[in-house]
């Protein structure tokens, strides 16, 4: 039966928000209606500062009008290229200007249009490469606990946070996890990379062991795990990973959706590391957050095995109706123009030291047990109120929105700073000290 449509055109009632809590939400809307710079603008004229550049991809900063203006231009020329079997020539100049940019030999673009499209696509790719090598039997992955690679099948499968999986039944088969990096007592309040945990990488080598190597097709982890809230790689932990994998010619997969685009300092997080992985998923920081779009970087021979059989015929059956869309490419680019012009990712680097040092002053307000800040990110993890969880950091959430004209991205009780990366000295003091006021406030 249908039901009768009644709510009028304003009713909040038919949107079905993600990763909210509805109810809450349409009970006290926190509504945004424009951005410029720093802040978000809302309804009532109060601009509010963001402390987390979105959801960690405006990382020039909002309306940028060099990306503005670069959208306007293609929407008005180009609308829509059919993706398969026709192109664009800007959707092969943003791919000649990542290849550029990227670490070592990762020379082939795949685009997709988010992070867990991405995701998926990297896993696929994967799979299809060990197969044309004569490797089918190469079907396994390993993710790690606590990681994060998106809502797709894939991307739960080898993600590691519990609620994100526990209702979607059997997932991909043959998925192992790694232990997470984070130990609180060994690594409380560290800047950067922690000192202790790099061991853990071993792991790798006692579930590659059980399984044997031959039917391992790829390792998968964050540089930094972000959504779990800000969990920097021990020291040494990333380079085990990727000695163990080589040795046994198993893919290592870096998922860069929030690392790549200046987050830790760099173009990519493998840079930081010195480290080329086999793909890179990328996505948010790539058009500046303004239109979808993401990619996987691979590592010069995964597209060469696949060039050959007939050449009538599509080597690899995969894509999106949205990959490498016009206003997307012609966002990257402008966004890759805006990140080299301002030097940001330098900044970003510059800056380091100052934001680390300012988040950490938080440690004494009360209820704080750990402040995790990695190059403009940091995670700041909060003792529950009343012992229920999530209540405190939806609170802080709520009133830093309604009350301090502050956006903070929380998940749980751990709120999740990353400001954008224009972001002065004067910005990173004001989020400290509207945080302060929220956290002391919900004691
Ligand atoms: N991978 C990582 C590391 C992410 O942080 C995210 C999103 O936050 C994703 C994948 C999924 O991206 P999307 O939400 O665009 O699908």
């Amino acid at each position: 039966m249908k039901t009768q449509k009644t709510a009028p055109p304003n009713s909040l009632d038919a949107y079905w928000m993600p990763f909210t809590a509805n109810r809450a939400f349409k009970a006290v809307p926190r509504m945004v209606v424009g951005a410029k710079g720093m802040h978000y603008l809302t309804a009532d004229g109060r601009r509010v500062l963001d402390a987390t550049s979105g959801l960690y991809c405006v990382n020039a900063g909002h309306a940028n009008p060099h990306i503005v203006s670069a959208i306007q231009k293609a929407a008005a020329t180009l609308d829509y290229a059919p993706a398969f079997q026709f192109g664009h020539p800007q959707a092969f100049e943003l791919a000649h200007r990542l290849q550029a940019i990227a670490p070592g030999d990762l020379d082939h673009v795949f685009y997709a249009s988010s992070g867990s499209e991405a995701i998926d696509t990297a896993l696929k790719v994967a799979l299809s490469y060990h197969r044309r090598r004569g490797e089918g039997h190469r079907t396994r992955f390993i993710g790690r606990e606590r990681g994060y690679h998106g809502v797709g099948f894939g991307g739960i499968s080898v993600g590691g946070m519990s609620p994100n999986r526990k209702v979607y039944g059997n997932m991909l088969s043959g998925v192992d996890h790694l232990p997470t990096t984070y130990v609180r007592d060994k690594q409380a309040f560290s800047a950067g990379e922690p000192e202790w945990g790099a061991h853990l990488a071993d792991e790798l080598e006692r579930i590659i062991g059980l399984h044997d190597p031959s039917n391992i097709a790829g390792v998968i982890v964050e540089p930094v795990a972000g959504s779990t809230g800000c969990l920097p790689p021990p020291k040494g932990y990333l380079e085990r990973l990727r000695s163990i994998t080589d040795a046994h010619g198993i893919l290592l997969i870096f998922d860069e959706v929030i690392t790549a685009f200046g987050r830790l300092g760099h173009a990519f997080a493998s840079d930081r590391y010195g480290i080329a992985p086999d793909m890179i998923a990328f996505a948010k920081g790539l058009t500046n957050g303004a239109v979808p779009m993401s990619g996987v970087l691979v590592r010069a021979g995964i597209y060469e095995v696949h060039m050959d059989g007939p050449e009538h015929l599509p080597e690899l059956y995969h894509g999106f109706t949205y990959s490498g869309h016009p206003l997307a490419t012609a966002a990257a680019l402008a966004a890759l123009d805006v990140y080299a012009d301002e030097g940001l990712f330098e900044r970003a680097k510059q800056n380091e030291a100052l934001f680390a040092q300012t988040m950490l002053s938080l440690r004494d307000l009360p209820g704080v047990l750990d402040i995790r800040p990695i190059g403009m990110m940091c995670g700041i993890d909060l003792a529950p109120a009343n012992r229920t969880v999530g209540a405190r950091g939806f609170a802080i959430m709520d009133r830093a929105f309604h009350e301090l004209d502050l956006y903070i991205r929380v998940g749980a009780d751990t709120l999740i700073v990353a400001p954008p990366l224009i972001a002065i000295a004067d910005d990173i003091e004001q989020i400290r000290n509207k945080l302060a006021v929220a956290i002391a406030q919900t004691a």
